[in-house]
């Protein structure tokens, strides 16, 4: 698969694989706990990686749960998730409305608006159900009835 993906933080900085792929924030940070991972961006590859090739892996993924649980497309059955590429490259291009950087994941149900934040940043500020995912920017939140 070709992409045109930049990535926005500084490759050189030695922990920036620990980061989530959702919200690139590190474990912890927020009140989001820890990180997962990693998991391979390859979708089709489900052999276990050993230890020594984890860390040399390429394009995989750690995430907080708490983003994983939002992010678009992304099921997740046991030890194995499907749809993380799409998921993570999706919020890649998809800037926050709260904090202005990319990687939001939670996405505004309303009809037509594309607004977008981090988990993080929109706890407090959106409406956010967890029970069925349920997401209104701050526009759209007194739209419908809580
Ligand atoms: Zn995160
Ligand atoms: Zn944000
Ligand atoms: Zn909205």
């Amino acid at each position: 698969m070709a992409t045109c993906i930049s990535y926005e933080y500084d490759a050189t900085t030695p922990d920036a694989t620990w980061l989530c792929a959702f919200c690139e924030r590190g474990p912890h940070a927020a009140g989001l706990g820890d990180l997962f991972g990693p998991y391979p961006l390859d979708t089709d590859c489900d052999e276990a990686l050993d230890e020594a090739s984890r860390r040399r892996a390429e394009g995989a993924a750690w995430l907080h749960e708490a983003c994983a649980v939002w992010a678009p497309g992304l099921l997740a059955a046991g030890a194995r998730l499907w749809g993380l590429a799409g998921a993570v490259w999706s919020c890649r291009g998809a800037r926050c409305v709260v904090c202005a950087r990319s990687g939001a994941c939670v996405a505004c149900r309303a009809r037509g608006c594309r607004a977008r934040a981090h988990v993080p940043c929109a706890r407090g500020v959106w409406t956010l159900r967890d029970e069925d995912l349920h997401a209104l920017c701050p526009r759209h939140a007194t739209d419908t009835p809580s």
